[in-house]
């Protein structure tokens, strides 16, 4: 089956590699999962894993399998899998446990390690190939009215992990009542993250760069969410106008406007740091004034990564509500297919180039119809049988 790798450690390397179908026995206890491949999302960690900034092939491979935003269907199960079967739609989480504390309990999210194991990130290979198996305990089911939109789940979760870290925190409070919230950044997971405070009854402020209106403001515009570019309206001022906020997630990919964001905390409020920055940016900031707000404030500032289990289920059911409550308003995310493995360069180039894209996605098998209708199809070929 073909795969699309790179070798880490040199730059824009990707291509395809010819791999043996995994199977089954390969997990031990009988409780692997055979997954096939349906769409795999990309974004800016396979443009750095691209650019060799980051990533390291499985021990015993010079290449790594990229791909972590993988969304497929079970294709076959070990005896000891109940809780899913073939048919089912799944997304497989990311990281895999090492052996701090935390990884024994079932949050690897949360490793104090060195070294972690990310699929098609660190270490392991990942999704953008025809099969993969895993352990059933990584496989999360997708409903089946999620499937045209199930590829969004993984970039979900890290949101989910974020807000979710953000309220546990604020069980410190005894009573916490956030009213207003900011997100900063409106790419994939500013908006997301826009939909999630959005569905949990909070106003919600988003700061971009463009000045509206384009795709992503409208789409904000939908959620009943404020968006202010940056151009116009700073941060600060954007809290000064709009805030105080209880609740601020930052996804900009921009580490500058963090220092900002800590400016526009509200009392009491919770700053959530998403943003992976490899780079070395250096500014100069009002330290004094910063750290005095943030002391008489009792304010909290939280780094978070990857998501596990907990966040994908979470992330499902949050999916769900927004269709319920926003319908359609997930697949308007879904910019950008390319369809197959083969046209990978094109799927690197609209991943690095298009400006308008908001989720680029790889199509690597046609996406089945949905369960319901199969049976209605098999009944169908039942009757005309008789
Ligand atoms: C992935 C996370 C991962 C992080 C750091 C992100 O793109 O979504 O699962 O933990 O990169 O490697
Ligand atoms: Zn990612």
């Amino acid at each position: 089956m073909k795969a699309l790798a790179v070798f880490p450690g040199r730059p824009k390397t990707l291509h395809l590699e010819e791999l043996e179908k995994p199977s089954l026995d390969s997990i031990p206890n009988g409780r692997g999962v055979l997954v096939r491949v349906l769409r795999v999302g990309v974004d800016g960690t396979d443009k750095e894993i691209n650019a060799a900034e980051y990533g390291a092939a499985p021990p015993g491979y010079d290449f790594l399998v990229i791909g972590h935003e993988g969304f497929g269907q079970v294709e076959a199960v070990g005896p000891e899998v109940t809780e899913l079967k073939p048919g089912d739609f799944v997304v497989a989480t990311v990281r895999r446990p090492g052996g701090s504390i935390y990884d024994r309990i079932g949050t690897s999210d949360m490793t104090t390690d060195d070294v972690y194991f990310e699929r098609g990130i660190n270490l392991r290979h990942g999704y953008l190939t025809e099969y993969y198996v895993d352990d059933a305990d990584f496989i999360v089911k997708v409903p089946q009215g999620l499937r045209e939109v199930g590829v969004l789940l993984e970039p979900m979760t890290v949101v989910e992990k974020g807000i979710t870290q953000a309220y546990e925190i604020q069980r410190r409070l005894r009573v916490w009542r956030p009213k207003r919230a900011a997100v900063t950044g409106a790419g994939t997971i500013g908006l997301l993250a826009a939909l999630v405070l959005r569905l949990r009854g909070l106003e919600v402020t988003v700061f971009g760069q463009r000045p509206a209106p384009y795709r992503n403001s409208d789409l904000l515009q939908e959620l009943d969410a404020r968006y202010l570019s940056t151009k116009a309206t700073s941060v600060v001022d954007g809290a000064a106008q709009y805030g105080p906020f209880d609740l601020i997630f930052e996804a900009t990919g921009y580490s500058p406007i963090v220092f900002e964001a800590m400016q526009a905390l509200g009392k009491n409020g919770v700053l959530v740091l998403s943003s992976v920055t490899g780079g070395d940016r250096r500014v100069e900031v009002p330290s004094d004034m910063i750290n005095l707000d943030f002391v008489l404030g009792n304010k909290v500032m939280v780094g978070t990564v990857n998501a596990n289990r907990e966040y994908f289920e979470r992330g499902v059911q949050d999916m769900a509500s927004a269709e319920a409550e926003y319908a359609g308003w997930l697949g308007q995310l879904l910019t950008h297919p390319i369809k197959g493995l083969g046209n990978y360069e094109q799927l690197l180039d609209t991943l690095t180039k298009a400006k308008d894209a908001i989720k680029v996605y790889c199509e690597v098998a046609p996406m089945p119809p949905a369960r319901e209708r199969v049976q209605e199809l098999a009944l169908h070929d039942l009757s005309a049988a008789h």
